[in-house]
């Protein structure tokens, strides 16, 4: 089967892409690669990757664009995402969109669609301050949200524009239950001819 998944799921912090991001990589069998997963996990692990972007996560700051693109690289690598992929949190940015870009390139791939998870702020911002009840991660203070919404407004969403260009983006209201909302992920991916394998 030659079929490919390639995907990137954006959405701001409390969106729910990660979740979704699950969903849909169980569904097209597909691995999710989320940036914020393999830095929590080294961060956890004590390894030096983990050393290098712990002050920086914890600030909600971006990890450097070349660090962070070559970690995704690395990944995209791997055998088991050779046929497709859902990114979440990567590209963050326009240098990441070009890093992205030039190693896909490099393959003949491009990314097939881009599912935007639209989530007003004031929703991002309930649904985040749950969440650090429920797993206290570092970077879940009233502050580093904040911030982190700051940089996904300035940094993330403009490169809805790039994607928006190429008519690979499919907005999707994330207000509503779960369920509902993989429906509707999984009706607009259908719409461009991507349907469920697994
Ligand atoms: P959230 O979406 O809630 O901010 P993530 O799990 O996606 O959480 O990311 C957590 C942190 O990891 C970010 O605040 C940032 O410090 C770092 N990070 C994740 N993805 C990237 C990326 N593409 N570029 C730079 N830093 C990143």
């Amino acid at each position: 089967m030659t079929a490919s998944t390639r995907l990137l799921i954006v959405g701001p912090q409390g969106s729910g892409k990660g979740t979704q991001g699950v969903r849909i990589s169980e569904a097209f069998g597909v691995p999710v690669v989320s940036t914020g997963d393999i830095f929590r996990a080294n961060i956890n692990g004590g390894t030096e990757l983990g050393a290098q972007v712990s002050e920086i996560t914890a600030r909600g700051d971006l990890v450097p664009d070349e660090l962070t693109s070559e970690i995704v690289r690395d990944r995209l690598s791997d055998e088991d995402a050779a046929n497709g992929f859902v990114l979440d949190g990567y590209p963050r940015n326009a240098v990441q969109v070009g890093h992205l870009d030039d190693f896909l390139g490099g393959r003949g791939e491009a990314l097939d669609a881009v599912i935007l998870l639209d989530v007003p702020r004031e929703e991002s911002i309930g649904r985040l301050q749950l969440r650090a009840h429920e797993q206290g991660r570092a970077d879940d203070t009233v502050e580093g949200i904040a911030h982190r919404l700051d940089i996904y407004e300035k940094e993330t969403a403009p490169i809805l524009d790039v994607y928006g260009e190429r008519g690979i983006v499919d907005r999707i209201d994330g207000v509503g239950s779960l369920d509902e909302i993989t429906e509707r992920i999984f009706a607009a991916l259908a719409a461009r001819g991507l349907a469920v394998t697994v």
